[in-house]
């Protein structure tokens, strides 16, 4: 971190803050320049609000050199990170496509599902037991029945299973779900994250509907520093002034995570656009691009889903998604390195 002082700074003030910075293991560096005197911080500022310095009265400006992430930053961890779900394993140059309905609407239209999309070549299967709806009088879910169904479904197809938690209370009903979904509204639900890195669970974390990439790997932090390192980062599309699709995906996203953090990148091409017909073309995108994999939502029939039909593929549309996305995976870019 970097503090620029202001002209004719006061030196008592200047003292008080080498001792503070002291309290905090901080030692400083100080450059006397012609009109300007710049200090440079040695030692781990992460743990500083830079606000706080930037409020003194002999401070002009502050600048951070590093991000306050550790854990997730990829300069500490130059090699991809690749989690491993129940043999199936997530970053590092494999390309894992998620599938599976919104929600478990019943054990036969979930078994059905989760078998076509085994066939199609989906390496996990989701499920929302847990829906977090806009309206309380939508579908809430099946809670704890769906989440005994996607076991049933993952015994008959072998599949992992990935689904949503709401609330930290849910969580021992977690205990044999193979990846736990945060949702975008609870990316910043600092105490779930918390608990979340307790456990020793793979968390599929989406980035909220207006959280900066910034934010989203502060997130990611959150739940790294409680010892849980099994973080997967889902892009999901984010709020913008475009109405034409239901969010805007942000899939430049893919090169920036990249270059900032070893974690794996999965993309949402079904809520990012909310229709359907766009989910294909940007699940490729998304694929060149070099993400490692896709969520999609698959439905056997979209038009009388309990939650997000219209953005549901069926079953054939996923198959031909599936081949599409296969062929394209040689061309790819191609980022880090694999540990
Ligand atoms: C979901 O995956 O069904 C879901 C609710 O996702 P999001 O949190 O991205 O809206
Ligand atoms: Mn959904």
């Amino acid at each position: 971190m970097i503090v620029i002082l202001k002209e004719n700074y006061d030196k008592e003030q200047l003292n008080s803050l080498e001792k503070w910075l002291k309290s905090m293991n901080l030692s400083m560096q100080i450059s006397n320049g012609f009109h300007q005197t710049v200090l440079g911080l040695v030692g781990d500022t992460s743990g500083i609000d830079e606000d706080l310095i930037k409020a003194l009265d002999i401070v002009e400006d502050v600048k951070r050199v590093q991000e306050p992430y550790k854990k997730a930053n990829r300069k500490f961890h130059p090699k991809d990170t690749v989690v491993d779900v129940d043999g199936v394993k997530i970053g590092g140059g494999k390309f894992n496509i998620i599938a599976g309905p919104c929600s478990v609407e019943s054990r036969q239209q979930l078994c059905l599902i989760a078998e076509s999309v085994k066939k199609s070549g989906a390496t996990l299967l989701r499920g929302g037991a847990f829906k977090p709806r806009t309206s309380p009088y939508s579908f809430q879910g099946m809670r704890a029945d769906g989440i005994e169904l996607l076991l049933e479904a993952k015994k008959l197809t072998g599949l992992p299973i990935v689904t949503e938690i709401m609330d930290l209370s849910q969580l021992p009903l977690f205990d044999d779900v193979d990846i736990i979904q945060v949702g975008a509204r609870n990316m910043q639900n600092f105490e779930l994250l918390k608990a979340l890195g307790k456990t020793d669970k793979p968390i599929l974390l989406k980035r909220g509907l207006s959280s900066t990439i910034d934010e989203l790997l502060m997130s990611a932090e959150y739940i790294m520093s409680g010892g849980n390192s099994k973080v997967i980062l889902c892009e999901r599309g984010i709020r913008t002034f475009e109405t034409a699709t239901r969010n805007t995906l942000d899939l430049s996203c893919i090169p920036v995570l990249k270059e900032r953090s070893h974690l794996p990148i999965i993309i949402d091409p079904s809520h990012s656009t909310g229709v359907a017909r766009y989910v294909k073309p940007m699940a490729l995108a998304a694929a060149a691009a070099g993400a490692d994999g896709l969520i999609i939502e698959v439905h056997n029939d979209p038009p009388h889903a309990l939650c997000d039909g219209v953005q549901s593929l069926t079953p054939d549309e996923f198959d031909d998604l599936v081949k599409r996305v296969r062929a394209i995976e040689p061309y790819a870019i191609k980022y880090g390195r694999e540990s």
